[in-house]
């Protein structure tokens, strides 16, 4: 699967590549600290942001953020609330009786 070095994301070969755009997060409380972030849209970024902000594991100890979106350099931006859950996955192996 090629890997696009602009965006640093892996996309198909059956579909032609376009970049998803930049566009800047900022977590509510942290007032001038903004992030630039990839998304189709600004729902894509913020989720991107909460996968770079949930590395440690700082959004499922707090439970749920909010963040603000815009295009790069605007002052029009949209608000989310973001939140993460963990999934149980279960694996199963016959062993022997
Ligand atoms: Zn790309």
């Amino acid at each position: 699967m090629p890997f696009c070095e602009d965006c640093g994301k892996w996309f198909s070969e059956k579909h032609r590549h376009t970049c998803p755009s930049v566009w800047e997060v900022q977590k509510i409380d942290d007032d001038d600290y903004w992030v630039e972030r990839r998304g189709y849209d600004e729902e894509e970024a913020a989720e991107a942001y909460a996968e770079y902000y949930n590395g440690d594991g700082a959004m499922l100890d707090h439970g749920q953020i909010e963040v603000r979106v815009r295009k790069p350099g605007s002052t029009d931006c949209k608000v989310f609330e973001v939140s993460a859950e963990i999934a149980v996955s279960y694996h199963i192996v016959e062993v022997d009786n």
